[in-house]
């Protein structure tokens, strides 16, 4: 069976595990947490990174130093994953969902400022697929309507628009390092931000509402607990394991690269004979090669390709069910304005094998098993 995902490996993150043991240090903090957030620091341009223990908390960090509060509003697209509303509703705040762009699922920006109200206070972008969201438009939006932008770049790390980061161009970017992501520690994640005033708010939110961030710098001889917090600092262990990939991340880009311009190349065929449609990459992005999709003509041919490929030894599988229709979207938020391709487009859609290290011959059955199923 060729798996859909497979997790990361490099080859050095047993021996970098052991390091951290060696060194006595295995909570967070340690060398391999310093060497992780260094090397976001410098690769991505942002004055601050700060590894979490996952995404979903890097977003809940992000949305309480944003300021939400209860009763404000945030707008966001419907298809995403639900860590995206979680740490929106944990801070009381209304989700208020907008259409997608048919072409890169991304947040339509073109029905954001409709959605505007009195109470909007946040845009949270989120760039499906490492292909980047509109982002001059959505920050001029912003600016324009005093909003706080949090980008959901989950799966865009190490991916660009217009050169610049994804998750380094809002107020605040959100970054996951899961088994199925790029780069990954198992579960972790990170928060990264320009704002310098913030970081001294993040390190406490992160420590359990403590300046023992400071305290380890040495710049305070005591720590003290100073404000609310939570247990959002990642283990060096799991830093270590994330090092071993990050150290190697432009061949493990690279890797994934070549996955995803062999299935390009090798399905345009089909697309051309309108059986199915391929991802679309805008001019301005530079993306990640995170995922490799298609679009099916609707839900049944997408159901019968699954069920055929899996007997062809090929997993692949679809993506978020929106979350406007499910109990909790409809609870905690609205769609604003018309569903018109979140739907549609998310039934559609399906994911094909894509991990660092997908042999060519694999790559070849994939290719080949699709075109039996159109044959
Ligand atoms: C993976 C993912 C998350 C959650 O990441 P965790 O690190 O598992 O918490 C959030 N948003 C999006 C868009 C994701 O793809």
């Amino acid at each position: 069976m060729i798996d859909f995902n497979v997790p990361p490996f490099t080859g050095k993150e047993m021996e970098y595990m052991k390091q951290a043991v060696d060194a006595g240090k295995i909570s967070g903090d340690g060398m391999f947490t310093k060497k992780c957030s260094q090397w976001m620091k410098e690769r991505f341009s942002v004055n601050h990174a700060l590894l979490t223990t996952s995404c979903t908390h890097a977003l809940e960090m992000a949305a309480r130093l944003t300021g939400i509060q209860t009763g404000d509003e945030v707008i966001l697209p419907s298809y995403t994953f639900c860590s995206t509303a979680d740490a929106f509703v944990q801070m009381g705040a209304t989700l208020v969902f907008v259409d997608v762009r048919p072409d890169t699922m991304n947040l339509d920006e073109r029905l954001v400022e409709d959605a505007i109200t009195e109470r909007t206070k946040a845009i949270v972008p989120v760039h499906y697929a490492g292909v980047a969201c509109a982002m001059d438009e959505i920050m001029d939006i912003a600016a324009r309507h005093n909003l706080k932008v949090v980008e959901d770049a989950a799966q865009g790390v190490d991916a660009y628009y217009k050169g610049k980061a994804l998750g380094t161009i809002g107020d605040f970017g959100c970054y996951s390092f899961h088994e199925t992501k790029n780069f990954s520690m198992g579960e972790g994640g990170a928060v990264v931000f320009n704002q310098d005033d913030k970081a001294e708010e993040a390190e406490i939110l992160r420590e359990k509402g403590t300046n023992r961030s400071k305290f380890f710098r040495g710049q305070i001889d005591k720590y003290t607990w100073v404000d609310y917090g939570s247990s959002y600092l990642a283990s060096d262990l799991n830093a270590a394991y994330l090092w071993a990939q990050l150290e190697m991340a432009d061949s493990i880009t690279a890797n994934r690269m070549e996955t995803f311009d062999f299935y390009q190349r090798e399905l345009k065929d089909l697309a051309d004979q309108g059986y199915l449609e391929q991802p679309f990459i805008p001019d301005y992005a530079k993306h990640n090669a995170h995922m490799y999709y298609i679009k099916l003509k609707d839900e049944p041919v997408r159901a019968a390709l699954i069920s055929y490929l899996k007997k062809q030894g090929v997993s692949t599988v679809f993506h978020y069910i929106p979350l406007h229709s499910a109990p909790a979207g409809r609870k905690y938020g609205r769609f604003h304005g018309e569903d018109r391709y979140t739907t549609k487009e998310s039934e559609r859609l399906l994911r094909l094998p894509m991990y660092y290290g997908l042999k060519q011959e694999d790559r070849e059955k994939v290719v080949e098993a699709i075109h039996k199923f159109f044959a």
